[in-house]
């Protein structure tokens, strides 16, 4: 038996030596970081936790410490570009230090009650108590109780008057800031708007005040005067006796009203080609790229149509050259073009043919999450095919053409007959449509017409030859504040209930199928979304009660809920009324700046069911946001693109893909060039050692794009680098011996693919040697005769642990059991042991096959759940002679 072209076992560096990333045996420092290693091997996802991704900044001493919170679990948090837009912006500045925090899942919630850790951030993990700004993301209305188990988390008061100077300052921003009022009594203050000038002034008095060590009253007051800023605390509600707002009273004289935020030209605005990019896979695991913000078709119910006016849209040359960092920088292979309508930017066409040729050779694909019907052309459903074939959702919302008049959705059903048939002749074989039930004026007939909208829909995939199959997603109407529909009522569970029961069986009936969003979720999400100050009493209640992750399916109990309404005295009922127009609403100190008079119109009209044209066609239906100099509609108008032709001053600039910087060191070339094969041997360190294997593919992959090292790919439609690891390696093993062979254009050696990989990989793996081997080389599983590992066990632990290894080595067998799968085998442990020496509190062993636990389980006697603490080193890998 010899190790395979690697060094000897006593060449491996040690713990101590130079990795410097562990600290005793249960702590791992990292990234600034502490880590209870104790407590994140036994949950779900320690990755969530740890911090330390590319992209990511530590700064330890910055003059304003501020905490982007986003209050729901790492994957959905990460996937929000708002928040990353942020942080890039705050850690731009020197003397700011942004940091983040996401909402422990509750296995990790329940081990940091047990311990009584406090939740801290992930890059420098300071408390969320000692920082000065903590700032929510409020997205959605039922993140509430998520937000208040976070302060409870960090041992801040949950309401604001019970918070002092010391504690830090809590913001809230985001389309719920449209009316935070269910969280006032929780927040200090409230940014209404686009963020990204806003925040640094908000950080900038923050720390004026700090070194003036000024009273929080002070810093309230001035935090009242940036544009955008809604300080709860400085406006008094009074009822009348039905429990409707009588009135709200400015307490600061001129402090009236709060102007939404707008950010009047983003092709100014920075934005960040650096993202944070996770370790494991996020809900949206790919490059966003804003290209548009708002949006002017003007959906009577659609609250961030009104909130986000008016349509600003980015350069296609900006858009190209950000794609083209963020690529670089994160080694993503898959853009995202986002807005509220992808398929209305102006250039979209354009823009997609000139992202394929820049970017098809590097198999980067391209999606579109939003599509409207109206503006698929199918010049740009045979783009969109090119690139993605998977989902394609359309959303006509309602099901008859009355009531998508009554909601200004202006597409008729022959759009969707000819959008649809255009998608299927395309290559799509299955279409999700989306539509609402309980918007205003629905009758029975508009219910039966989403199944038949549906039924024509399939049938209009017959005969294109690629199936047809069709989804139908059915929401609840919420009435939402700022909208022409905020005074509507909203239908109550039961009703809900039972027209989802009679869609349900009309679309049986067609043969369709259908996916429903819970009434009770729906009931909630309305409640708090029009909802006031005394629903805070509710929050409280139902935070007691233990209420958290409530759009999660298997976390929301709507029985704590009611029992929560009931003990606060509150009737939820009440908040899905019909309001009348003269009625205080309670967002009314709050000024989209889409004018009262347009709303009422638009609610005229759609009793009327006239449609409101987009403005975005050059007719100004005066919705009251612009000024026309400074805010006012931003487009890009179409482009002819021709690659070959880049004179014309409208022309989309075609961006060459670089050399990968590897091969330009080398002067190689990846394109035609013949195969290499690489093996690699690599170290898994400190908090590293807590990936999984799917994991650790991920960030290989990523940092191999990043290195621009010219892998190969399989074939198919979802091409996958030639990746072929020796083993997965178990979480919470720290390893100097993992291998895996890569496939590369030949061109670039060894030495250059270990020397840019390292260069891209983040700290705690490390590729420690690089071989070139012949291309029909044994793979590395089949090679493999045994491994070398240390157990260490804390000391003391196992009395006599030299002598308990000794009398192991004199057994002839031992046979363990071990349950796989439901499955039960017996594996000889004494037989699968080559070789075996203990000090007080280590064991080291050389194993053919099985788990070092439960070697050390069996040598010690002690269980392997109680041994599970222990830290263990993967130090070698014995190879098998080959020729
Ligand atoms: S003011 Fe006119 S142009 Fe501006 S968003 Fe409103 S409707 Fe459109």
């Amino acid at each position: 038996m010899r190790l395979f072209w690697s060094k000897g076992a006593a060449d491996y560096p040690s713990p101590a030596e130079g990795h410097g990333t562990l600290s005793g045996n249960s702590v791992f420092q990292f990234s600034g970081g502490i880590l209870q290693y104790d407590s994140l091997l036994s949950i779900e996802k320690p990755a969530r936790y740890m911090g330390g991704e590319i992209g990511s900044v530590a700064k330890e001493t910055v003059d304003v410490r501020f905490v982007l919170a986003f209050p729901d679990v790492y994957e959905v948090g990460m996937s929000h570009l708002g928040l990353q837009i942020l942080y890039a912006i705050l850690n731009s500045v020197e003397w700011i230090g942004a940091e983040r925090v996401y909402a422990p899942w509750p296995d990790r919630e329940d081990a940091m009650r047990a311990s009584g850790e406090v939740l801290a951030t992930l890059e420098t993990g300071t408390p969320l108590a000692g920082t000065d700004i903590l700032g929510f993301t409020l997205q959605y209305e039922l993140s509430c109780t998520n937000i208040l188990n976070m302060l409870e988390l960090s041992g801040i008061p949950l309401l604001a008057a019970d918070r002092g100077e010391e504690y830090p300052l809590i913001l809230g921003g985001g389309p719920c800031a449209g009316n935070p009022e269910p969280l006032a009594d929780f927040f200090d203050i409230f940014l209404f708007g686009d963020g990204e000038d806003a925040i640094l002034e908000i950080a900038e008095i923050c720390r004026d005040w700090k070194k003036a060590a000024g009273s929080k009253a002070e810093l309230l007051d001035r935090l009242s005067t940036v544009e955008g800023v809604y300080v709860p605390s400085l406006f008094s509600i009074t009822y009348d006796q039905e429990g409707r707002i009588s009135d709200i009273v400015s307490l600061k004289p001129g402090y009236e009203k709060v102007k939404r935020r707008i950010a009047a030209d983003l092709e100014e605005l920075p934005y960040p080609t650096r993202p944070v990019v996770p370790f494991l896979k996020t809900v949206h695991d790919r490059v966003s790229m804003e290209i548009a913000r708002g949006c002017t078709r003007g959906c009577r119910f659609c609250q961030a149509g009104y909130l986000y006016r008016p349509v600003r849209e980015r350069s296609p040359e900006k858009v190209m050259e950000t794609i083209k960092a963020v690529l670089k920088n994160t080694g993503y292979d898959e853009i995202s073009l986002l807005s509220l309508s992808s398929a209305d930017y102006g250039c979209i066409s354009d823009l997609l043919k000139n992202l394929m040729t820049t970017f098809e050779a590097e198999r980067v694909a391209v999606s579109l999450p939003s599509l409207r019907v109206g503006s698929l052309t199918r010049d740009l459903i045979d783009e969109i095919v090119k690139v993605r074939k998977t989902g394609f959702t359309l959303a006509p919302e309602a099901g008859t053409e009355r009531l998508r008049r009554v909601i200004n959705k202006g597409i008729t059903e022959e759009d969707l007959v000819v959008n649809s048939r255009n998608a299927f002749e395309a290559g799509w074989r299955v279409i999700k449509l989306y539509f609402m039930i309980g918007l205003p004026t629905e009758t029975r007939e508009d219910v039966l017409g989403i199944a038949e909208m549906a039924a024509q829909v399939k049938r209009a995939g017959k005969g294109t030859g690629h199936g047809g199959d069709v989804t139908v997603s059915v929401g609840s109407f919420v009435p939402k504040p700022h909208t022409p529909f905020q005074w509507e009522p909203q239908i109550g569970c039961a009703e809900i209930t039972e027209k989802q029961r009679f869609l349900r069986g009309e679309l049986k009936k067609r043969k369709l199928a259908f996916k429903w969003h819970d009434a009770s979720l729906s009931f909630l999400e309305g409640v708090f979304a029009r909802g006031d100050r005394r629903l805070a009493r509710v929050l409280l209640e139902a935070r007691k009660l233990g209420c958290r992750f409530d759009g999660w399916g298997e976390h929301h109990d709507f029985q704590k809920w009611q029992q929560a309404f009931e003990t606060a005295g509150i009737d939820p009922e009440f908040y899905l009324r019909r309001r009348e127009v003269t009625e205080v609403l309670p967002w009314a100190r709050l000024d989209c700046g889409v004018s009262d008079d347009f709303l009422l119109e638009e609610v005229r009209k759609s009793h009327e069911e006239i449609l409101t044209g987009d403005c975005r066609d050059g007719c100004c239906t005066e919705c009251g946001v612009c000024d026309f100099s400074e805010i006012r509609m931003r487009l890009h108008q179409p482009v002819v693109l021709d690659p070959s032709d880049k004179s014309g001053d409208r022309q989309l600039n075609v961006v060459e893909t670089e050399k990968p910087a590897a091969l330009q060191e080398t002067g190689a070339s990846g394109e035609g060039a013949e195969v290499a094969r690489i093996r690699l041997r690599f170290s898994k360190t400190g908090a590293m050692s807590l990936l999984s294997h799917l994991e650790l593919l991920h960030l290989f992959t990523r940092a191999v794009r990043r290195a621009g090292i010219p892998i190969r790919y399989s074939l198919g439609f979802h091409p996958h680098p030639k990746f072929s690891f020796a083993t997965a390696l178990s979480v919470g093993v720290e390893s100097w011996a993992e291998y895996f062979d890569m496939e590369i254009s030949a061109g670039l050696d060894a030495q250059s693919v270990r020397d840019s990989l390292n260069a891209s990989l983040p700290e705690g793996l490390r590729i420690l040697e690089a071989a070139e081997i012949p291309l029909r080389s044994e793979s590395l599983s089949v090679l493999i005769e045994a491994v070398r590992y240390r157990v260490f066990l804390p000391a003391g632990f196992v009395p006599h642990l030299p002598e308990k290894a000794e009398d192991f080595l004199r057994l002839e067998t031992f046979m363990h059991r071990r349950v796989k799968k439901g499955k039960t085998f017996e594996i000889d442990l004494r037989q699968e042991l080559s070789e075996l020496s203990a000090t007080d509190d280590m064991l080291e062993m050389v194993v053919k096959r099985g788990k070092p636990l439960e070697f050390a389980s069996a040598i010690t006697g002690i269980p392997e759940d109680e041994l599970r603490p222990s830290r263990i080193e993967k130090r070698e890998v014995c190879f098998r002679e080959v020729s």
